[in-house]
């Protein structure tokens, strides 16, 4: 993948975090969802996207491929 900014070739990698029970985007409009049972229910009524999860328990690692300009520090997800 090409960045879009510099025109340089991206590398790719995982975005990950380990031990938690959702990676999602959402808003910065919204209240934190943390230290709660979520669903991806609530997350999408709030107008966020749900790239991995929700589990019930933090027993997981999340992972989501992405594309990485380290010159520019941009990361580009697909989902
Ligand atoms: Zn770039």
């Amino acid at each position: 993948m090409i960045c879009s900014n510099c025109g340089i070739e991206m590398e790719a990698g995982i975005l990950r975090t380990d031990g938690s029970p959702c990676l999602y985007y959402i808003p910065n409009t919204e209240n934190s969802l943390y230290g709660r049972i979520i669903t991806k229910k609530e997350i999408e009524l709030k107008g966020g996207v749900v790239l991995d999860g929700p589990y019930v328990t933090r027993f997981h690692v999340l992972k989501v491929k992405c594309n990485i300009c380290k010159k520019c520090r941009k990361i580009v997800i697909d989902y």
